[in-house]
């Protein structure tokens, strides 16, 4: 009876694993499953394709099969990477390089997992793999196009600035040119915003590249507020709007980057004033531990629920007709996030349509070492 039973739970576990098996085997990513130390349990045909072996790999350190290299063709220590994983992460900037010496670019996820079932599982691995070099070589692409032009358009754009900027002056102090002053301003307006959009280029250009470096400073957060205050107090009082600053009194100096942090807030406090049309916006800093929450509020459109969950996607604008009306890229949210990851921040958002929007940045202290490393995901 006993016996019998053991066969069943071994026959039912046999047909558990081929299921397994031919369901890993069906999928177009690589699938690798291994064991703590890293060793393969399981390898489907996908990830034998990526990594362009076809000999049995199941026992094997993954370090054997697998060399990896950062994207400044650095090695890196596939086992070591992998037992360091504590909760799911992908990467996307590594090279596998082949036998023979060529690259490709990989996507590798890595999940630690339970393989096994109940409290007795072994702990393990599963990590996917795809080749992603023909994404990789467009995006370079694209991030190479969009860095010539954002640098080319740059100067005739300050020259024509500058020329319609004196033209406005000389017809502004001549009678009877009325019309000719509003077409110089809807000019110049549009100037403007094309200056804008090609400073956002530019950063975000960088920061995809991985071009911006941390300089951490000691950033007295009174100070930065009083400025920003009074930097955008005529933009709110233009649109009658009450602009507000609300700062613990105990704050501490900050470590970080005061560039960055002054970015984001701008962008923050354009984008509050932009799209309110009546009320307030208030910019407030508070003491928490390790570093210090910003907060940029308004009474304004709001965002609904949906759109919530795209305001920091590339381009992203909403289909709002009230946001329509106000110029803009939707690169600003965009580039913020970038400069976030660069901080360590942390970026929330709460907002209800027709009653306004919260952005949240909790900006930690750096130390200056770690910050050196750029590494803009
Ligand atoms: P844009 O150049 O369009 O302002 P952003 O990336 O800064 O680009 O913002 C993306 C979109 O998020 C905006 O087009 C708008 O729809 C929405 N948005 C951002 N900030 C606010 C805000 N404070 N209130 C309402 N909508 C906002």
């Amino acid at each position: 009876m006993q016996d019998e039973i053991r066969v069943d739970v071994r026959q039912e576990s046999e047909q558990e694993r081929e299921r397994l098996v031919s369901l890993i085997n069906s999928m177009a990513d690589g699938v690798i499953a291994l064991d703590k130390d890293a060793r393969i349990l399981v390898c489907n045909g996908a990830a034998l394709n990526v990594l362009d072996v076809n000999i049995s790999v199941n026992g094997q350190p993954l370090s054997r099969i697998v060399k990896l290299l950062s994207k400044t063709q650095e090695p890196i220590d596939v086992q070591e990477l992998i037992i360091r994983t504590e909760t799911a992460t992908t990467h996307q900037d590594m090279l596998l390089q082949y036998e023979d010496g060529s690259t490709i670019n990989l996507y590798m996820s890595i999940a630690p997992v339970h393989l096994g079932f109940g409290k007795d599982g072994q702990r393990g691995f599963v990590i996917l793999l795809r080749d992603i070099t023909k994404e990789k070589s467009l995006e370079e692409e694209r991030d190479e196009f969009i860095s010539v032009v954002s640098h080319e358009l740059r100067t005739p754009v300050t020259i024509a600035e500058g020329n319609v900027s004196n033209a406005l002056m000389i017809v502004g102090k001549k009678e009877g040119l009325d019309d000719v002053q509003a077409a110089l301003k809807q000019t110049y307006d549009q100037i403007i915003f094309l200056t804008s959009m090609i400073n956002d280029l530019s950063t975000l250009s960088r920061a995809e590249r991985g071009k911006l470096n941390v300089e951490v400073e000691d950033i007295n957060a009174h100070e930065l507020l009083d400025e920003l205050l009074e930097n955008y107090t005529p933009q709110a009082a233009a649109k009658n709007l009450q602009l507000h600053t609300e700062v613990d009194p105990n704050l501490e100096l900050l470590k970080s980057s005061k560039l960055y942090v002054r970015e984001v807030l701008q962008n923050f406090i354009t984008n509050s004033i932009k799209y309110t049309e009546t009320g307030s916006v208030t910019i407030a800093a508070h003491m928490q531990p390790g570093g210090i929450l910003f907060e940029v509020r308004d009474t304004g459109i709001g965002i609904s629920k949906s759109d919530q969950r795209k305001v920091f996607d590339k381009f992203f604008r909403s289909e709002d007709a009230r946001t329509r009306k106000n110029n803009g890229t939707g690169l600003g949210l965009y580039v913020t996030m970038k400069l976030a990851r660069l901080l360590q921040a942390e970026i929330s958002l709460e907002s209800e349509l027709n009653k306004g929007s919260v952005f949240k940045i909790f900006i930690p202290n750096l130390h200056p070492a770690a910050a050196a490393v750029d590494q803009p995901a």
